[in-house]
Order: structure tokens, then sequence, then C-alpha cells
């Protein structure tokens, strides 16, 4: 039984039904096939989009590397290259309340939370442009008295971008302004869930003056399009965030001709939580992890590991809160979780929980469907469950809903021991109070990312990846630039002086 506010559907006006079509060399690309979005909140159709093939691959990346190969782009200076990013940035967010709406009809997730996703990635763009002009290098001069060696950073060519539904806007932008900025030319296939805002993006490149080419778009399923933009020979790297079946399948079809991969997986983020710390703010970033998003989120922070002695005085704050969490229709800006993506999402979530229950965990909140008046029951009630052991598939599976695990630990050695009793090591957390238990805890914890005393703080500047299951590579920062380049070594002899090496007399 959920005692909680429920926001019903409210009577907002729609916008039209998009056609979403390839967009290749500059020009828009009809499909063979067609594919259309049910909104998982509303149940219309949000969007109607072309559904490639292998034949739109071949022509994609051929006109990406030729776009690569001219120059046009990568030969570029890095100021002009960073001036047609910033304006990215402004038209974004010149069009932002628009990709918020679509996001959110295709998604499922909170308008508000949609509108951050948006700003955060006009934001992206900006700072990729920032970093287009700082063009670090190394150089050498130590080496001889005639001797010059530096380090040469170029453009790792082309790449094959492909991403998830459940960020698509902010992922994109973690990858494309990145290898933009490093003067890469990029073929992208976005979700076939969501596919509506990678594509209005297009008009908002062409408007900021990108030479045509150097970005070419290709709708569809991941296999044919995915795999063929993962296997093509003429593509360089493939930039692949989503689950770690599918990124596993990449890495292997990549192998083939040794491209570069860099993959952002899933996750089943640990956040360990001690009696001495500020246990309100904790349950507070608790329940922000485990719910934002409609929980289906690399990052969210669904299994919490609670010291024993505060374990049920915590469970409790945390129940009490998740209480006054709204859930609804995601177009209302009251709502802070809304729909799972599909009815089959959702099965899957409930079928987690109910395995839990029959191997001995107790649901002491939510668990099962939820019924929002006026838009039906693809929605997910709020639930913890307690007395998760460590064997449990609950403790080891990303669920990826608004699902929150309980276990309990004793000591600092026995919490960094659970959190890495785990496939995965996307991030981690620690609330204590005590400075020497979170470094400890950060430094002992297998994972890209450790939060301390906060959950889910992300910056531009701060690169993010993972470990273990969880990925290979990083995005953003200085670090996510340096994914798409490749370094040359360049030595220099400046002298007149020569080895001589053939002695001639
Ligand atoms: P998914 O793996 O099903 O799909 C991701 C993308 O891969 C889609 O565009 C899909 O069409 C494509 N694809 C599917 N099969 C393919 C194939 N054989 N070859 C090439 N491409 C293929 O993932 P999803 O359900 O869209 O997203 C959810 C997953 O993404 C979760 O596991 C989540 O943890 C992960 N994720 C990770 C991060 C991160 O930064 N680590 C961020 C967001 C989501």
């Amino acid at each position: 039984m959920t005692e909680m506010t429920l926001v019903p559907r409210r009577d907002a006006a729609l916008p039209e039904m998009r056609v979403n079509r390839h967009w290749i060399g500059g020009q828009w690309m009809e499909g063979a096939h067609w594919t259309e979005r049910h909104s998982p909140s509303h149940g219309h159709v949000v969007s109607r989009s072309a559904a490639g093939t292998e034949a739109e691959v071949e022509t994609a990346v051929a006109v990406a590397r030729a776009a690569f190969d001219d120059g046009r782009w990568s030969r570029q200076p890095a100021k002009a290259r960073a001036a047609v990013l910033l304006r990215v940035a402004d038209l974004i967010e010149a069009h932002a309340g628009l990709f918020a709406v679509i996001e959110t009809l295709e998604s499922g997730k909170p308008i508000t939370q949609a509108r951050g996703e948006v700003a955060g990635a006009a934001d992206l763009w900006r700072y990729a442009a920032a970093l287009a002009r700082t063009g670090e290098g190394d150089s050498f001069n130590g080496l001889g008295p005639d001797i010059l060696a530096t380090i040469l950073k170029e453009p790792i060519g082309v790449v094959s971008i492909i991403t998830p539904w459940n960020f698509p806007f902010w992922i994109l932008s973690q990858k494309l302004p990145f290898a933009l900025a490093a003067g890469c030319t990029c073929v992208v296939k976005p979700s076939e869930m969501t596919p509506s805002t990678t594509v209005m993006l297009a008009d908002l490149l062409a408007e900021a003056g990108l030479p045509s080419g150097v970005v070419n778009i290709v709708l569809g399923l991941g296999q044919p399009v995915g795999a063929r933009m993962s296997a093509h020979p003429a593509v360089d790297m493939v930039t692949f965030t989503g689950s770690t079946a599918v990124g596993r399948t990449i890495s292997r079809i990549a192998a083939d001709n040794l491209k570069k991969v860099a993959l952002e997986l899933g996750g089943k983020n640990p956040q360990a939580i001690f009696a001495d710390a500020d246990l309100d703010s904790a349950a507070d970033a608790v329940v922000f992890g485990v719910y934002f998003n409609v929980g289906q989120c690399c990052n969210s922070g669904s299994r919490i590991l609670v010291q024993e002695e505060i374990a049920e005085a915590f469970v409790a704050k945390v129940v009490a809160l998740s209480r006054h969490v709204t859930f609804g229709d995601p177009m209302d800006p009251e709502t802070q979780v809304g729909a799972i993506v599909t009815p089959e999402h959702r099965d899957r979530i409930d079928a987690h929980v109910k395995a839990a229950q029959a191997a001995g965990a107790r649901v002491v909140l939510g668990g099962g469907a939820l019924d929002v008046p006026g838009l039906g029951a693809q929605f997910y009630r709020p639930t913890i469950v307690t007395g998760v052991t460590p064997d449990m598939a609950i403790a080891r599976d990303e669920v990826f809903g608004p699902v929150l695990t309980v276990q309990t630990f004793r000591t600092l050695d026995e919490a960094i021991a659970l959190c890495n009793d785990a496939d995965y090591g996307l991030s981690a957390g620690v609330w204590s109070e005590n400075v020497h238990t979170c470094l400890a805890f950060a430094r002992g914890v297998q994972a890209g990312t450790v939060w301390t005393n906060t959950w889910m703080d992300g910056f531009p500047e701060v690169t993010f990846g993972g470990v273990k299951q969880s990925g290979q590579g990083r995005e953003i920062g200085r670090y996510g630039l340096e994914e798409f380049t490749e370094i040359k070594s360049v030595v220099m002899r400046i002298g007149r002086t020569r080895a001589n090496w053939v002695k001639t007399r």
C-alpha cells in the first residue's frame, strides 16, 4: 500500500507527431521502412522514424570518411571549430523548450528533468568548445643538443556514436561535441526509442555553420545499423553508451579490424552509509539517487549499504521521504517520477522485485505497477527492498527502475568488500563525517567515480566512466577529448650533426 502524491494527467497541448529522417551529407533521406514511437505516458504516437539498413550506413560512413580526409573540419583552426560549437550551444538553448518536451514524451521522464538535461547538454557543447582550443601536447627539449621531440594529438578520424534511450540528448552531448572539438567526423545512431532530439540537432548544426558531411545521422535498430557502424573498416573508433551485453557485442565486432572502442555501460552502484553520517542529507540523496529519471539511470544509487546500528532508523527515514515523492504525468512540472520506458521493461522491473521476495527479501514499500489517473499503468511504484543478501540477483543485476535495495555492514572493510563484490564498477558513494573513512573508501572501492557526502554531482570538467563490466574509456573533461585523439610522436633533428652510421672512409 503506497500513500503518496499521484499527479494525474494534465490537460497540456502536445506537439504534433515528428517525422524523423536520416541526415547524411547535409541532406534528409527517406527511410525504406519506418517505425513509430508511442509515448510511454500518454500513449499517442510521438514520432515516426526511418529505420535504416546497412545501405544507409555505407553511404554515411563514405560521406564521413571523405569529410575527414579532405580536412574540411579536421584542418580548420581550433578557433573556428570552437566558434561553431559555441553557436550550437546557443541554438540548443534557444530551442530548449521543444527539445525537453519531445524528450519527455518519447522517454517518459519528468519535464523538469528533461529541461535540466537539455540545459546541461548545451553546457557540454560550450565546455567542449573551450577544450578545442587548449591543444595540449608535450614537447621534450632535453633529449640532446640537436633534438626536439613533440607529441601531436591528432583527431582519430571517423567516429561511430551509438546512444541509448535514457538520456538521449545528454549522452549524445557527452560524445559528439568532444569528437568535433578534436576534429573528427561522425556517424551517429540514436536509440530507436528516442531518436527525435538527435535528429532535431541536425538543423542546429547546419545553422551553426558545421560543414556538411561532418556529422551524419542514421536511424534504426542496433541490428543492422549499430552493428554495421561498429564493424565498418572505414570507421576508426566506436563510442557506445548502453547495456553491458551490447557493449560486449560491439567490442567483439570492432576487434576484427582493431578499431578503438569506448564503452559506457551499466552499473549497480553502491552507497555506504556510516553511523556518523549526516543521515538527513544521506536519506535525501538516496531518494534522489534512486528515483531520478524514473530509476532508469546508469548512475542510479539503487544499492545502499547501511551500518548495522543505524539500519532500521535510516530505512524508516528513506521510506518516509519516498512517500513524499510525486509520481505521475511527466508533463506536469510537479512530477518527480514519470513513466517506465516500455511495458516490457516495467514487467522486467516487477520480475526482479518478485524474484527477490521469493528469495527471502522483504518489500517494505511499493512493488507492482502504478495506475496514474488518465495515463494508465506504465508506471512503477517507488519500491524499497530490505533483507537483501549479496547472493540475491537483485543485489547484483541492474534493475533500471525506481527500486532501492538495502544491505547492512559492520565495518569499513566489510563495506568496501560488499561494494566490490559486483561485476560492475561505474560509481560508488560514501556517507560519513570522518574524512579518513571517506578517503579509505574512495581508495578501496572499484569504481570510475566516487561521491563522498553527495550523489550524482556531475560537471563537464570532471571526467566520467566505468571500470570492470561498466566499461572502458572516459568521457567529458580533458580525458573525454583525448579519447577522440591519436598520439603521434615527432622527433626532429634540428642541428647539422649526423650520427654517420655508415662509415664511408
Ligand atoms: P542498449 O544496449 O539496448 O542500446 C543502446 C544502443 O545500442 C541503442 O542505440 C541500440 O539500438 C544499440 N544497439 C543494440 N544492439 C546493438 C548491436 N548489436 N550493435 C550495435 N548497436 C546496438 O541500451 P539501452 O536499453 O538503450 O540503455 C540502457 C543501458 O544503458 C543500461 O544498461 C544503462 O546502464 C546503460 N547506460 C550507461 C551509461 C553510462 O554512462 N555508463 C549511461 C546511460 C545508460
